[in-house]
């Protein structure tokens, strides 16, 4: 095992991608193990924020999203009891406020965009099929063992990225504190994705929508050049996973539960909500941060390292920037992996855990009832676009 070796990264969804594609550019080999037989059409919409576009842009991959990409004009938030109007963030200046566009995509579209942009590359091989089961790290490298074809394979690399998901092996086995668990929420994200022609003109506006209730709020956009809508429902319940597997994306729900759910919200809501039979459902899980995102020459990146509530939109955003500071401290220090993924994990944690934290605080806002629900619709209307735009500096300016 050498510095030449390739780096080994575990998990090909979009940490991992990013992770190659970033590797690449500093002109790192790569190898990139992924579960899943294909890269499937999964998910839905993602909302890609400015400082994910920007590094999206440095690999090429941006460009490749144009056709399905969507740049929502503004981002509107209603009440969801009567649909009052509480605020209006005007994005049509995003790229000279943040340096990038945001646009709204298909996870499978972002998916095959860093795909395509890979397959370019000589520096990077893609496994698919292949489950990671074991790894050892020492001083001068790391040894893979993985499941492929019913077969246990083995690889050598100069580095081990743990970019396998909210479940990962890899932290697992690199922190095995049995009190490191992904915990259940208590928040159930309904998915689905609706032919733009069965809804009205008002629910197809280039937008990121966004509605807020007790305990629960809506968000919709169109994807795909505005042919779809996005709707999720992200509902406080006391529903518990059903064990392993419960949180992926073929877990059918039933939109008479969610009718039911919101029955007290405005009619265009329930419209929007009765318009799909089929949605997906995906309990939410957090997992406590962590001290540090590396240990000698492995390291996390993503939702493995630091899985984060979906509202403030940033999960495959951060997952994004670790890719690019991991390459940048590799870059810094190419013949010592384990000092470059000590640097890489230095400079993610803060930023990393204090966006999770807020995503978190995010959710609690959103979900308010009574006087507190009434004092922030207030802060709402009064703030206007360019005070509340402000509040996403921090995120999106980096
Ligand atoms: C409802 C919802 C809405 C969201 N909306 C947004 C949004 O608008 N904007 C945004 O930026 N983020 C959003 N996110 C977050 C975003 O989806 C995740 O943060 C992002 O997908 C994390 O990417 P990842 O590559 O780290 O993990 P994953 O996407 O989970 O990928 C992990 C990969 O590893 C593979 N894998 C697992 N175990 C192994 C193994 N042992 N061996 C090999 N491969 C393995 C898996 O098959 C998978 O392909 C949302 C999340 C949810 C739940």
């Amino acid at each position: 095992m050498t510095s030449h070796d390739p780096i080994v990264i575990a998990g090909g969804g979009v940490g991992g991608l990013s992770a190659a594609l970033a590797l690449a550019g500093i002109g790192r080999a790569s190898l990139v193990i992924e579960r899943a037989p294909a890269f499937r059409e999964v998910g839905a919409g993602l909302q890609l924020a400015p400082n994910a576009c920007r590094i999206l842009r440095n690999w090429g991959a941006l460009e490749l999203l144009t056709g399905a990409a969507v740049a929502p004009e503004m981002v509107r938030i209603r009440r969801g009891v009567d649909g009052a109007d509480l605020a209006k963030l005007q994005l049509k200046n995003a790229e000279q406020r943040w340096g990038a566009p945001y646009v709204n995509v298909h996870r499978a579209d972002l998916l095959s965009a860093l795909l395509e942009q890979a397959r370019k590359s000589e520096l990077i091989e893609i496994r698919s099929g292949s489950a990671l089961t074991g790894f050892i790290e020492d001083e001068r490298g790391v040894a893979v063992t993985y499941r492929c074809d019913g077969e246990i394979r083995r690889a050598a690399g100069s580095a081990l990225i743990g970019a396998d998901g909210l479940r990962s092996l890899v932290r697992s086995r690199l922190h095995g504190d049995a009190n490191d668990k992904p915990v259940y929420t208590g928040h159930t994200a309904w998915r689905t994705v609706i032919p733009a022609d069965d809804l009205p003109e008002p629910m197809r506006r280039p937008a990121s929508n966004l509605w807020l209730g007790e305990r629960a709020h809506l968000v919709h956009y169109p994807l795909r050049a505005g042919k779809v809508i996005n709707v999720v429902a992200l509902v406080e319940d006391s529903w518990r996973g059903e064990g392993e597997g419960a949180d992926f994306w073929d877990n059918h729900g039933d939109s008479k539960f969610l009718l039911n759910r919101f029955k007290s919200w405005t009619r265009e809501a329930l419209d929007l909500i009765g318009a799909s039979e089929s949605w997906l459902r995906w309990p939410m899980f957090d997992r406590p941060p962590l001290e540090s995102f590396s240990r000698g020459r492995a390291a996390l990146l993503g939702d493995a390292a630091h899985p984060m509530l979906p509202y403030l939109a940033q999960g495959a955003a951060q997952a994004i920037e670790d890719a690019q500071a991991l390459a940048t401290a590799l870059a810094a220090r190419p013949d010592d992996a384990a000092a470059a993924l000590a640097d890489y994990s230095a400079a993610r944690k803060t930023r990393a855990s204090r966006i999770q934290q807020a995503s978190r605080k995010q959710g609690e806002i959103y979900h308010l009832s009574g006087f507190k629900a009434f004092a922030r619709d207030m802060v709402l209307r009064a703030s206007g676009s360019n005070r509340l735009l402000a509040r996403q500096d921090w995120i999106y300016s980096i």
